[in-house]
């Protein structure tokens, strides 16, 4: 079997590392994101052939065993996920990175041939230690959120009376039998009270994600991807790996930078969302919705395509609905026939329009939407007086002036598409059902709003079928 030295490994780990780096860069904008992952391809190609070739050192049927079974499940998966199962995929997938570090920590405790001794056991004790709670905490709070995201679970949050005080509880516990741990550990032991801590950390991830509502689980999703990269460091401190280390730590640190600009997406406090409580939609319409507000304006497909082809300025505002509905590439043949009749036709996006970061520009791209046209809220908010007609695809809360209008509103602050203040907005759903965070929409009964209800996938057919 070929062995790789310690020179050819570190040389191999600081690609790897330099490919992580370059991948997390391209991901932040979609026309390099095809780059980027590009980059982790190869980055984690030669991460895992250094690994085998260097630092394994026997067993290899059992590694390539477990190698394609892993192999397979991953390809199976990847093919089969709709875009939006993509958040419980991503969440099950989480769950394995912190079961994994629990078993490393479990292991490497049970290594007969470890030889660390004194302040260096020490260490290496307390590296298992913490690897244990954070690989527990992911795991379990990942399966909870995974649960949640896929409708097993009910996504209204589990609101215990002394829910804080139990999380202190569980926290001091760690502490007190970690203490335990280290110092029966120099003894020879240890083994029960980290028994106890994995448990104790266990009930707290479960305890954690069913605090937490329906509207908060994307939050939630990055939050418990930044822990699982803490998890892989604590896994690499143990094993002595410096590129586990690095990775994790990248992995940890972007989770959480995202968690960040998530909560600043929704004018969510991140310890509010933590703590739990907020966001009893449970993450699908309620049918019926909230209580009617008004008089609304039903239109049709005909009249919807002659409302495009008079326009100058048209904005589109892609939403959850979008998505489930596999309209984007209708979406953009729409596009296409408006601007070969000079209307020009431009994407507005919110930062979590849909159900994860970045979900609309990827459904975009894969239609072959044009970059050029994608605009952020940000760049476009101003623009909407100038717009004569937004088209809302399946979105909902993203574009609800109660955010603005209503300070009691479970979404006040949160920054929103202010396409009402456009000439016409016509609002593309099925039915007056409420969105995901369950809050009805005034936008719907404004004197200029118009609703084309039904399918977004069929209605948009319809309106190009009209157009061309
Ligand atoms: P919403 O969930 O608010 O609205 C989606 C709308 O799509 C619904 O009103 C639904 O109405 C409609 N819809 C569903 N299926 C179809 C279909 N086949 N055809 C036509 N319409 C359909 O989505 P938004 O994108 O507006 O907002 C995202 C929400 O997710 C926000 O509340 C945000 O806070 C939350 N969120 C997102 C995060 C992220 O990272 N992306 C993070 C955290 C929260 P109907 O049933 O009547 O058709």
């Amino acid at each position: 079997m070929l062995s790789l030295n310690e020179g050819t490994i570190t040389a191999a780990y600081i690609a790897a590392t330099i490919l992580f780096i370059l991948a997390l860069g391209g991901l932040s904008n979609q026309e390099t994101a095809r780059r980027g992952n590009w980059y982790g391809i190869t980055g984690m190609a030669i991460a895992l052939v250094a690994t085998i070739f260097g630092k394994v050192t026997g067993n290899y049927a059992l590694l390539v065993g477990a190698l394609l079974i892993g192999a397979t499940i991953g390809l199976l998966l990847a093919r089969r996920v709709q875009m939006t199962q993509m958040p419980e995929l991503v969440a099950i997938l989480h769950s394995l990175v912190g079961a994994a570090a629990v078993f490393v920590g479990f292991a490497s405790f049970m290594d007969p041939n470890t030889s660390y001794t004194g302040v260096e056991k020490t260490i290496h004790n307390i590296e298992i230690y913490v690897g244990i709670l954070i690989g527990a905490v992911t795991f379990s709070g990942s399966v909870i959120a995974f649960g949640k995201l896929s409708g097993r679970i009910g996504g209204s949050p589990m609101l215990l009376p002394a829910r804080h005080w139990l999380n202190l509880l569980l926290l001091l516990g760690a502490i007190w039998f970690g203490r335990e741990f280290v110092m029966q550990a120099a003894a020879g032991g240890g083994m029960q009270p980290l028994i106890i801590m994995t448990v104790l950390a266990l009930l707290f991830g479960i305890h954690m994600v069913m605090a937490i509502g329906g509207a908060d689980m994307p939050v939630v999703v990055s939050m418990l991807n930044s822990y699982s990269g803490w998890a892989a460091s604590a896994t690499g401190f143990m094993l002595s790996n410096d590129l586990l280390i690095v990775t994790g730590a990248l992995v940890g640190s972007s989770g959480a930078i995202l968690s960040y600009i998530m909560c600043r997406a929704m004018n969510r406090k991140f310890l509010n969302v933590i703590a739990g409580g907020f966001g009893t939609g449970g993450g699908a319409s309620a049918a019926g919705g909230g209580e009617q507000e008004g008089e609304i304006s039903p239109v049709n497909a005909d009249e919807t395509a002659a409302m495009l082809a008079d326009a100058k300025e048209v904005m589109i505002i892609p939403g959850y609905g979008m998505a489930v509905a596999q309209a984007q590439h209708t979406v953009y043949e729409i596009t296409k026939a408006l601007r070969a009749k000079k209307v020009n036709v431009r994407f507005g996006i919110h930062p979590v329009a849909g159900r994860m970061p970045g979900h609309m520009n990827v459904l975009l791209a894969e239609a072959k939407v044009p970059y050029d046209i994608v605009f952020e809220m940000d760049e476009i908010n101003e623009d909407f007086p100038d717009v004569d007609v937004s088209v809302v695809i399946g979105a909902n809360d993203i574009v609800n002036p109660s955010a603005q209008e209503e300070p009691d509103s479970p979404i006040a602050g949160m920054p929103v598409l202010e396409c009402w203040k456009g000439k016409t907005t016509i609002v593309l759903k099925r039915s007056m059902a409420t969105g995901y965070a369950g809050v009805q929409n005034p936008l719907f009964f404004k004197e200029n709003t118009r609703m084309l209800f039904g399918d977004a996938k069929e209605t948009l057919d319809q309106v190009l079928k009209d157009l061309t």
